[in-house]
């Protein structure tokens, strides 16, 4: 068994007088594929932010690599972390977002150079060159001078992919990553995606595409209402549904 990459403990968080997550637990395992299923609402995005620092949580706590994220423990205390070591851990995570969030005044290279110059300090000659092997990972070589807008969807997908790899994170989280895109470009960003699965990425995706869940997947989590509802195997899961919640959603979805 490989270590637990991410591990989120009894995780809470509420916007004013609404509990979005009410205590959720999750554990990933280190070079896994867990997607994350469940209705609009339920909490997903709310999950993955947490995990990013996009949003601070109200109660429990999340670690990464064995790191907490935002929160250090001494003494049985837990102190919240500088901004300088915020910086870093979110470095360690990287998100692609529903609607690519590309710098649309930036090539598609600079896109891929910009983080490591600054938040890693890499030399600007070292991050292209690993920036353009990152565009032929993902099939797109020959767009290194082209900027977002000139790429249709499925191309600025894949070039939000390699910025977040430019960082190498140690784990990878997708937020419907294909629901922004037309039909006839879902198969290439799931395709990038299932190639990094092959090659050991740890990657925690949120997505509808119950087929990609089947075939990618190493634990498919069904969430509810701000709860796992239930998690397993994409056999178990999807095949035989223990709760009728996850049974109504699959009905929908299939
Ligand atoms: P999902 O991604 O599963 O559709 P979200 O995590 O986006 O669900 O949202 C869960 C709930 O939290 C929704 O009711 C949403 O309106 C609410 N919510 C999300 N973000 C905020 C926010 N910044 N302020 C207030 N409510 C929010
Ligand atoms: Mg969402």
């Amino acid at each position: 068994m490989s270590e637990v990459m991410v591990d989120v403990h009894d995780v809470h968080k509420s916007f004013g007088p609404q509990e979005v997550l009410r205590g959720v637990d999750l554990q990933v395992r280190a070079g896994e594929v867990t997607v994350v299923l469940g209705p609009s609402g339920s909490g997903k995005s709310t999950l993955l932010r947490t995990i990013n620092h996009l949003e601070k949580v109200s109660h429990g706590w999340i670690s990464v690599d064995g790191e907490l994220i935002g929160y250090r423990r001494s003494g049985g205390r837990l102190y919240e972390l500088r901004e300088k070591d915020v910086r870093r851990q979110r470095t360690n995570i990287g998100f692609v977002f529903q609607n690519f969030n590309l710098f649309p005044h930036l090539t598609v290279l600079e896109n891929l150079v910009e983080a490591p110059v600054s938040a890693l300090r890499r030399p600007r000659r070292r991050a292209a060159e690993a920036a353009r092997r990152l565009l032929e990972r993902v099939g797109l070589a020959d767009k290194a001078d082209a900027y977002p807008r000139q790429l249709s969807g499925g191309q600025q997908q894949r070039v939000a992919m390699a910025r977040a790899l430019a960082l190498e994170p140690k784990v990878l989280l997708f937020d419907e990553p294909t629901s922004a895109l037309d039909p006839e470009l879902v198969g290439e960003v799931l395709d990038v995606i299932k190639d990094l699965a092959r090659t050991g990425t740890t990657m925690i995706v949120v997505t509808h595409e119950i087929g990609f869940a089947r075939e990618v997947a190493d634990t498919v989590v069904f969430m509810d209402d701000g709860v796992v509802v239930e998690k397993g195997p994409p056999a178990a899961v999807l095949d035989a549904p223990r709760h009728e919640r996850t049974r109504a959603f699959l009905s929908k979805v299939l």
